[in-house]
């Protein structure tokens, strides 16, 4: 196992690194002021090459493997965590479907223009009857002609609102339960497609989410992705690939969470000396530490496995599983270590606590993993 990155990588992860601290960091004020992430900030990602993360070079991405990819992620992992979610859901749930299922028509046609950020993608399965039991949505594609006609309503989709393309799960055989699902490419102008509520959030400000609303919408067969009927295996196989860069992401929210607890402790005087004399503020830290430490070596391995083209289901579930309820109790240590500033709105943890949350809850709850890593011990 060789987990060194390619000097263009490594040059790369510094730069993501730098732009985290330098560039988005500072401006998380007006993000959290706007609910927007400022279209500078959205260009100088573009032009950082994060939007094709995931997108092969020959479609104007990075083409790179998983280990170099969630190397990228971690160092996203440090800025506003907003900000690294639209970027996320765009490169990962939002491309990899296409990337990996696509014809080569489909192809062409989208992920140019992804790469570049000029198309933000998404990916659609949850709706408001069915969110854990992702195998009973309701949204319908039916066959008629050249088109499939999509109706239904999806929920909570990130990037909804500012998107030209999702990928939609879709029932297509209503009497083959989760074996007559299909992926479709769904671009957002077209008629019948609309955007409803945008969700009022706890945190990751930004990153908008939204309903989904498809009212008879007529899309193109030719939007078909992958095998009619094996949306569901699909979309699982797209969720599994999300949780691995997820695992990454957290863990670089937490060594960022780590390096404001150390710059605290250091500077804080209490009883006439630092805090970070005391040796309980010390085990905060180094506990802090060994979550950030167990957390990459985890989603490091699983992302090398991945590109020896092994089956991962259960070790994705693993690594988001381990590395965001790490990453909960990192944040709370963050809080805490800061005393009453942790609790107040202009210091950085109050903002990280609340955004952290929510990557125990999508692309599966904690507890969805857990039923995935029994179910693998128990089959
Ligand atoms: C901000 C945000 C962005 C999102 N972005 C997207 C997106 O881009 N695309 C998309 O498709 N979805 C998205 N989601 C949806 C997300 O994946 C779901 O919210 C998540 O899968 C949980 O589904 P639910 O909200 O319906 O909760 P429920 O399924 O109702 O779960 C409620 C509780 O019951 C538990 N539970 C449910 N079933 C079981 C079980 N079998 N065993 C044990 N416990 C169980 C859950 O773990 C949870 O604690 C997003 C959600 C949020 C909040």
């Amino acid at each position: 196992m060789d987990f060194n990155l390619p000097p263009e990588v490594e040059q790369m992860r510094r730069a993501v690194l730098d732009f985290a601290h330098d560039v988005v960091e500072p401006r998380a004020h007006e993000i959290e002021a706007t609910n927007r992430v400022p279209d500078d900030l959205t260009r100088a990602a573009a032009d950082l090459g994060l939007f094709g993360l995931s997108i092969p070079e020959e479609y104007g991405g990075l083409g790179l493997d998983m280990v170099s990819k969630c190397a990228l992620y971690e160092a996203l992992g440090h800025a506003h965590m907003g900000f690294g979610g639209v970027i996320s859901a765009h490169a990962s749930i939002g491309t990899t479907g296409l990337v990996t299922l696509g014809t080569e028509e489909q192809k062409r046609r989208f992920l140019p223009r992804m790469a570049t950020g000029e198309t933000i993608a998404g990916f659609a399965i949850t709706e408001p009857t069915s969110g854990s039991d992702a195998a009973n949505i309701r949204t319908r594609a039916e066959r008629r002609g050249d088109v499939f006609v999509l109706s239904g309503t999806k929920h909570y989709i990130s990037n909804a609102p500012v998107a030209g393309l999702l990928t939609v799960i879709a029932v297509t055989d209503p009497t083959q339960g989760a074996r007559g699902m299909s992926a479709l490419l769904v671009e957002m102008d077209t008629p019948g497609v609309r955007v409803g509520r945008i969700d009022e959030k706890m945190g990751q400000r930004g990153a908008l989410s939204a309903e989904v609303i498809f009212e008879d919408a007529e899309i193109p067969a030719a939007n078909l992705l992958g095998p009619l009927h094996g949306g569901y295996r699909e979309a699982l196989k797209i969720l599994t690939n999300g949780r691995v860069g997820i695992a990454a992401r957290a863990t670089g929210s937490m060594a960022h969470l780590v390096e404001l607890g150390v710059a605290h402790a250091r500077t804080r005087e209490q009883f006439g000396r630092p805090i970070a004399d005391f040796q309980a503020v010390q085990f905060m830290l180094a506990e802090m530490q060994v979550d950030v430490v167990t957390s990459r070596a985890t989603w490091q391995y699983v992302a090398w496995l991945v590109d020896q083209g092994r089956s991962v289901g259960m070790e994705a579930s693993a690594a988001k599983l381990h590395a965001t309820e790490a990453l909960s109790r990192v944040a709370d240590k963050a809080v805490q270590i800061a005393g009453g500033m942790g609790y107040m709105k202009d210091y950085p943890v109050e903002r990280w606590y609340r955004d952290q949350r929510l990557l125990r809850i999508y692309e599966g709850t904690s507890e969805i993993q857990k039923v995935i890593i029994a179910r693998s011990l128990l089959q």
